[in-house]
């Protein structure tokens, strides 16, 4: 019924203004979007599914710690991604197979008409090869490395195959589950993906830490190394030139003076720095790092640019030579007007629906950018609250899983619709 009232408005703002682009045919009205959502949640079959979540939850823990502790280092991702080969296979999905990055791919078809939702979760994590990894379990939390970035997730997508087959859903468009490789490094699997991929895909979830809110877009980041290059000698060798790092204290001196925005979102971080191997010798090389961060590209190149002139002026002003290396280099993930897409609006209405008050910003760092800058609609949230990833102390709430397994089986029908 609403449709058709939208279709009459557009028709309408056609005849008037002539022109079809500015008017969105698919845009609806948050109210009506939240009414669809719950009307989705209302299903009877989606009851059963989340009926079937909550009659599993022992199965569910059990098969999360084990997947943990088969560890993936970016890179060697082949005996995890076996053991989800093997439940994959379980479930009858269509067409399930790896790609030449290594990702593996299945597919539930939907039943025609309906778009190609991606789901991803990654594969790897950030531990070294051979790290022997025990959950254990105390206090409603699972303590392990990896078990939130992003075994969570993978656990999570796994959950929902099972819920909506027990449950007999169909949706209308294809749900893709992508469990990637080497996200921890440089995202080179999805960015994989995505390449073999493009216009193949109507949306793109990347399920990576988060669980009440989602992220619409990516920050760029951007690691620099910065050298001062002077002659060294001894402590009393004759000067100037002095040590390189006088030009390097100024210089960092100043680069701190500089105005980085909070709006949009801006980081600025001199972490580490270097000079003299010894006490009685001038440094030769005084060198120290930038990591900057914005979500905005306009704000980076702003802001690289008036670093260098710092720079530039004090290796001048001190007689030193300067050389700058670019560690790594990526660019914010940002499709113009995405915050007012549909997959967005979609999105915060699932939140909203499973009893969030969602914080949605466009500070994601994860394969969402990926999508994002191959210009595929993504978002990105997660299934459970976890502390310490990266660290050997990393930890998962228990309890919250199974609430965000259901959201993210909402997530999937909303999207891909039924
Ligand atoms: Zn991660």
């Amino acid at each position: 019924m609403s449709r058709c009232i939208s279709c009459l408005l557009l028709l309408a703002a056609t005849l008037v203004t002539g022109q079809l682009n500015s008017f969105p045919v698919a845009a609806q009205t948050p109210t009506e979007l939240a009414a669809q959502v719950k009307q989705i949640q209302d299903n009877i079959k989606v009851q059963a599914a989340n009926k079937y979540i909550d009659n599993h939850r022992d199965e569910i823990l059990r098969e999360w710690i084990a997947i943990t502790e088969v560890n993936a280092p970016s890179g060697h991702e082949q005996k995890r991604a076996k053991v989800i080969e093997r439940l994959l296979r379980s479930y009858k999905l269509q067409d399930i197979r790896y790609d030449s990055a290594g990702n593996l791919i299945a597919v539930r078809k939907g039943t025609g008409g309906g778009p190609v939702v991606v789901f991803d979760a990654h594969l790897d994590t950030v531990f070294q090869p051979g790290l022997k990894i025990k959950a254990t379990v105390r206090e409603g939390r699972v303590y392990a490395p990896g078990v939130g970035d992003d075994t969570r997730n993978i656990e999570a997508l796994l959950a929902t195959i099972r819920a909506l087959n027990a449950a007999g859903i169909k949706t209308k468009g294809d749900l893709v589950f992508v469990f990637t490789t080497q996200e921890e490094t440089n995202m080179s699997g999805a960015e994989h993906f995505v390449r073999e991929n493009k216009g193949k895909v109507d949306s793109y979830v990347a399920l990576d830490g988060g669980f009440e809110g989602f992220t619409y877009a990516g920050i760029g980041i951007n690691w620099y190394k910065h050298h001062f290059i002077g002659p060294g000698g001894h402590t009393r060798s004759r000067t100037p030139p002095y040590s390189a790092s006088l030009p390097l204290a100024r210089a960092i001196s100043r680069i701190y003076e500089l105005k980085v925005p909070t709006s949009p979102p801006s980081n600025l971080n001199i972490g580490m720095l270097g000079g003299s191997e010894v006490v009685n010798a001038k440094a030769a090389d005084a060198w120290f790092t930038v990591d900057l961060r914005s979500t905005s590209n306009e704000v980076i190149a702003d802001l690289e640019k008036k670093i260098a002139a710092i720079l530039q002026d004090e290796a001048q002003r001190h007689g030193v030579k300067l050389s700058t290396e670019v560690i790594s280099s990526s660019p914010a993930a940002v499709i113009p007007g995405h915050r007012d897409s549909q997959l967005v609006k979609i999105s915060e209405a699932v939140h909203r629906a499973m009893g969030f008050n969602p914080p949605i910003t466009p500070t994601g760092s994860n394969n969402s950018s990926a999508a994002l800058l191959a210009g595929i609609p993504s978002i990105s949230t997660g299934a459970g609250p976890c502390q310490d990833s990266h660290a050997l102390t990393e930890n998962c709430e228990i309890e919250p899983l199974y609430l965000g397994i259901k959201k993210i089986l909402l997530l999937e029908l909303a999207l891909a619709g039924m």
